[in-house]
């Protein structure tokens, strides 16, 4: 057992303010699944950053280890390759899922949201951890709501072809509450809408970075549909600090954590236009099947129980997003991938 201290200084904003300044706290033995993917690895960052021992468990199905090399040869950080859909011993204090193929050209291939899930739940009840769920926005489907609260109960397809991650993410927080209620579990379940920033996967199909690699590419944005369906977009460092607000936190939830700018996919290329070139080109396409037509996030229940709003639009953070794939479309291309 790792029993370091730190100065509380560190902690600040990350446990909501709770220890007052001058406390010194243990460090925490953290295990983040999917870590070495887009959001994972900025919330290993800021774990690691305040003094906390970190696990990443990944199987690098969409991760890379560059997002983590930084961290190599700290006696703090441990990378595992392992794919979740197989039990795994661990020794820790919390847990943060992530581990999940979430860009619609992946998820269709793998179980991970059911029985990785499953897996880690049955970890945290062995070592009596607490559990952090990432689901998403998709659980309210093509919502009939507007904007979506928690309360909404969503309307999904449940044998479309995004069912496999929208029903796979409403099982996951299924499970969540089952071992909470029934064996007592500290879980913890938030609800993230669009997210974007700087180690998004180039091509995994997602709408900010496909605008963003075409347009830096020279190429087409390609809108799919006629353009006016909406999201919302939520820069990575305040999703980060949701997230890690929810696990220190009291709450179970669920919790929506986005930003609550709503634009249309028209609207989004002009922004990227505005930032990259004005004279980059739209192209249409043939929308998905099942495209939810909307999507905003009421984050009223997050502001007042967890102290939490974003603080990044979408104008400040997309020229973050734009310098790093910039340098990594034109800059040292090698593969880290495996
Ligand atoms: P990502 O693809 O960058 O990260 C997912 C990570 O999980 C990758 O490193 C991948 O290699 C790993 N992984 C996938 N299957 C695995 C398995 N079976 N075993 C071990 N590791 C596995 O995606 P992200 O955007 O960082 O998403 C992180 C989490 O947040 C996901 O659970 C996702 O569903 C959720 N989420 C993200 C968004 C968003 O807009 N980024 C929105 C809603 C929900
Ligand atoms: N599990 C795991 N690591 C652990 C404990 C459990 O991966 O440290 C897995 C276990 O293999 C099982 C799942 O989590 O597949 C659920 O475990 P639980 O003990 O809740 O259920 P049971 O094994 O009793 O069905
Ligand atoms: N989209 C688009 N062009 C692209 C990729 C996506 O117009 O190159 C649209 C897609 O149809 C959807 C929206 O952008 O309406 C968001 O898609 P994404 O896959 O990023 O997220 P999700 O649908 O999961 O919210």
């Amino acid at each position: 057992v790792l029993y370091e201290t730190q100065r509380e200084g560190m902690l600040s904003v990350s446990v909501g303010g709770k220890v007052p300044l001058g406390l010194e706290r243990k460090s925490l033995r953290i295990v983040v699944t999917g870590g070495a993917g887009f959001v994972g690895s900025h919330l290993v960052d800021r774990l690691i950053a305040r003094g906390d021992s970190v696990i990443v468990v990944d199987n690098f199905f969409t991760g890379r280890k560059d997002n983590l090399v930084h961290h190599f040869g700290n006696p703090r950080f441990e990378l595992i390759r392992h794919d979740v859909v197989e039990p795994i011993l661990l020794e820790v204090d919390q847990i943060y899922h992530l581990a999940c193929p979430a860009s619609p050209v992946h998820y269709k291939f793998n179980p991970t949201n059911v029985v990785g899930t499953l897996n880690m739940l049955g970890l945290a009840k062995r070592v009596g951890a607490r559990f952090l769920l990432t689901s998403t926005s998709e659980v309210y489907g093509d919502p009939l709501e507007h904007p979506q609260a928690e309360t909404y109960w969503g309307n999904v397809n449940p044998i479309g072809v995004r069912s496999c991650y929208d029903e796979g993410k409403r099982t996951a927080e299924t499970l969540s509450m089952d071992y909470h209620r029934g064996l007592g579990i500290e879980v913890r379940i938030a609800r993230i809408f669009n997210t974007y920033g700087p180690r998004m996967c180039i091509d995994d199909g997602r709408v900010v970075s496909n605008f963003v690699a075409q347009a830096l590419r020279k190429e087409p944005m390609t809108v799919y549909g006629d353009g006016k369906q909406t999201r919302s977009f939520q820069y990575v460092s305040d999703l980060v600090e949701g997230l890690m607000r929810l696990m220190e936190g009291d709450h179970v939830g669920p919790f929506n954590l986005g930003n609550p700018g709503e634009f249309t996919m028209l609207e989004l290329a002009q922004v990227v236009q505005e930032t990259i070139d004005p004279n980059a080109k739209i192209e249409f396409r043939p929308n998905t099947e099942d495209d939810p037509h909307k999507r905003r996030p009421d984050i009223s229940k997050a502001k007042k129980l967890l102290g939490w709003e974003p603080t990044v639009s979408l104008r400040k953070g997309l020229p973050l997003m734009v310098n790093d794939f910039r340098q990594r479309i034109f800059g040292d291309q090698k593969d880290m991938t495996t």
